[in-house]
């Protein structure tokens, strides 16, 4: 159930109203990772959640962000509105805002492509959920802070530092969420990987770049189990890859790699 109070969450106060920052807020309004997308992604992951702990979480955050939606809103409003009147050019430099718009807001991100359902990651895997939610909360908070390094209005940066702590304190409470389930981070789902295939890193890329990169090796491919398996496609490691799959020793498998060394 959903009640709405006429008081928005954070106050906000434009000073001199900039139609072009405006257009850039909108990247938080109806963009890929603006409120909109949050609210959805995290309260249509709770319908579909069966631990009830975790279901309160996705419902607070998914309604905050809802709280979050019309702050940005009113934000970006602010800052369109003078396009609504003759105004310079307004009109031929944003005809969706000035003409189609009225200097309001709607459902668009800051280049005019519309909202979609198309950005919500949605998988019914509570722990996968929090994954992407995590992900999500990292990527409002480094659009937020890129919007502030765009913004000299003191009013307009107050809303949006808010608006930005929020996230951060949101992937907290997701990451924490994610971790009080005590799996482990590697398991996910119940069908196990193949053992050793699961531990071996492919040397896909090799040699000295433009920028003077180079093979690195850290915790990622080196040390623990990992066993680095050197330019596998070089050495024709198809072999490996299929012996590491605990077939293809003799049969079918084998022959089928001899003949794709030869075609
Ligand atoms: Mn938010
Ligand atoms: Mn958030």
């Amino acid at each position: 159930m959903y009640h709405h109070i006429k008081k928005l969450m954070y106050t906000v106060n434009v000073g001199t109203p900039d139609p072009r920052f405006g257009n850039m807020l909108l990247e938080q309004f109806g963009g890929a990772n603006g409120e909109l997308a949050a609210a959805m992604q995290y309260s249509v992951q709770g319908l579909n959640c069966e631990d009830p702990d975790r279901k309160d979480l996705l419902m607070d955050i998914g309604t905050e962000e809802l709280s979050h939606l019309e702050v940005v809103g009113t934000l970006a409003r602010m800052h369109l509105r003078p396009l609504k009147h003759r105004n310079g050019n307004a009109a031929a430099d944003d005809p969706l805002i000035a003409i189609a718009g009225g200097g309001g807001v709607s459902l668009f991100n800051s280049m005019g492509d519309a909202w979609t359902a198309d950005y919500l990651k949605i998988t019914g895997e509570l722990d996968v959920d929090l994954r992407s939610n995590i992900a999500a909360e990292a990527r409002a908070k480094i659009v937020y802070e890129r919007l502030l390094n765009h913004c000299d209005d003191p009013g307009s940066k107050d809303a949006l530092q808010f608006l930005m702590t929020r996230e951060i304190t949101h992937m907290k409470a997701f990451t924490l969420a994610l971790e009080s389930l005590g799996k482990n981070p590697f398991s996910i789902g119940k069908i196990p990987p193949t053992p050793g295939l699961v531990n071996q890193y492919f040397d896909d890329s090799t040699g000295v770049g433009d920028q003077g990169e180079q093979n690195a090796r850290g915790p990622w491919n080196q040390g623990g189990d990992w066993e680095i398996v050197e330019s596998p496609a070089l050495a024709q490691g198809v072999e490996n890859f299929e012996s590491s799959h605990g077939k293809g020793a003799e049969g079918e498998s084998r022959a089928t790699t001899r003949n794709r060394k030869t075609a």
